[in-house]
């Protein structure tokens, strides 16, 4: 059996790409109504309750997680009774900002420039080495563009600082980027690598909405200078898992802004549109069994369902449009299902993506 840290829907998605394989699953989360908690066994605790790490890793093979923010202490607690992939480092890197940009700055991968800051004096000095305009974060627990705050010009110091001011901060230079994009890599139990083409992200409000796979006018060149960024993490990591990279592209080069140590949204397209999921290769990876191919079936697209309840016949009714709903309770901002698509051109794909976007709107 496997345990899963976190039981939303990226645990859900897990479980559903796991039964093929013959895999049963245990999940662990804070909340009782998390949505994996459908599908198999859920145990409700906190991440410190130690004898509740501890009954959830009985009889388990092996844990892995959907939830970056697993402290990483419980990773390591757990990860000496059964063992934990990916490895509890990987949560370490990724979890602080300053840490991860660091990180990515000791391996040679291009990153915003950034300025650590805790105190006003220090943020002063940021925005002297760095410039306007720049964003200040949160060091940890930022998600979805919550936490930052940008700053134009030195009229926004003392709103910025109001607002976050007080807590681990780091300051970047904002980046006018052509582009998001991200790359999802895989690293299995015996170091074997298998990379996702590289992806088109569109946010709106700081959440993901849509993807595109892959990536229009994706050159061999960016691909692999995305391949040797995310092969060198994940080796320097000995990392076993999927792995997700967001990046910027400006002016033709990549810059890394975060990663996330999981199955990732913008790899949600590959249900339907790669030969081998995320949610699949990633247990793949952590089973210690072969990866499966990561190769595009033609084009494929993810559009995310953020706050309401669509009529699920209008997405149905568009060809190739499979919905991913994910048994959430309905809250403004929340991602509660996705739609994918697939199709043999891109005009194809466009023309698909019209009548999906007609039937969500
Ligand atoms: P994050 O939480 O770091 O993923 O940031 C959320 C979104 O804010 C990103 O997807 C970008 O659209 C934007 N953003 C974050 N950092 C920067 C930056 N340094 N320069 C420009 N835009 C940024």
């Amino acid at each position: 059996m496997i345990g899963v840290l976190g039981a939303g829907q990226l645990g859900r998605m897990l479980a559903l790409a796991g039964y093929p394989l013959g895999q049963r699953f245990r999940f662990f989360d804070t909340v009782e109504d998390a949505v994996a908690g459908q599908l198999a066994e859920l145990r409700v605790g906190a991440y410190d309750d130690l004898e509740a790490l501890s009954h959830f890793a009985e009889g388990l093979e092996l844990v892995t997680y959907e939830f970056e923010n697993v402290p990483v202490a419980a990773a390591r607690f757990l990860a000496e009774r059964v063992p934990v992939f990916p490895p509890p480092q990987a949560l370490e890197a990724a979890q602080d900002r300053l840490v991860e940009k660091t990180f990515f700055q000791g391996l040679g991968i291009p990153t915003p420039p950034f300025y650590p800051v805790s105190t006003r004096a220090d943020l002063l000095q940021g925005v002297e080495r760095i410039g306007f305009p720049c964003v200040l974060k949160t060091r940890t627990l930022g998600y979805d563009g919550k936490g930052q705050e940008v700053l134009r010009g030195p009229q926004d110091l003392e709103r910025a600082w109001t607002s976050l001011g007080g807590q681990p901060l780091i300051l970047e230079g904002f980046v006018e980027f052509e582009r998001e994009l991200s790359v999802l890599a895989v690293r299995g139990r015996s170091g074997e690598l298998a990379f996702y083409p590289l992806v088109e992200n569109h946010h709106h409000g700081g959440i993901l909405r849509k993807s595109l796979a892959p990536a229009p006018g994706l050159s061999p060149q960016l691909q692999a200078q995305a391949e040797d960024y995310a092969r060198q993490v994940l080796e320097r990591l000995e990392y076993v898992g999927v792995l997700a990279i967001e990046l910027f592209e400006a002016e033709g080069r990549l810059m890394a802004n975060e990663m996330a140590p999981r199955v990732h949204n913008s790899g949600h397209w590959s249900l339907e549109g790669a030969e081998t999921s995320q949610f699949e290769n990633h247990l793949r990876a952590v089973l210690g069994l072969p990866l499966g191919s990561t190769q595009v079936r033609g084009h494929a697209a993810m559009l995310n369902l953020i706050g309401f309840q669509p009529d699920f016949a209008r997405i149905l009714e568009v060809r190739e449009a499979h919905l991913h709903w994910y048994g959430k309770e309905v809250r403004p901002g929340r991602k509660v299902g996705h739609v994918n698509l697939r199709a043999d051109t891109w005009e194809e794909l466009g023309a698909r993506l019209r009548a999906l976007e007609d039937a969500i709107a």
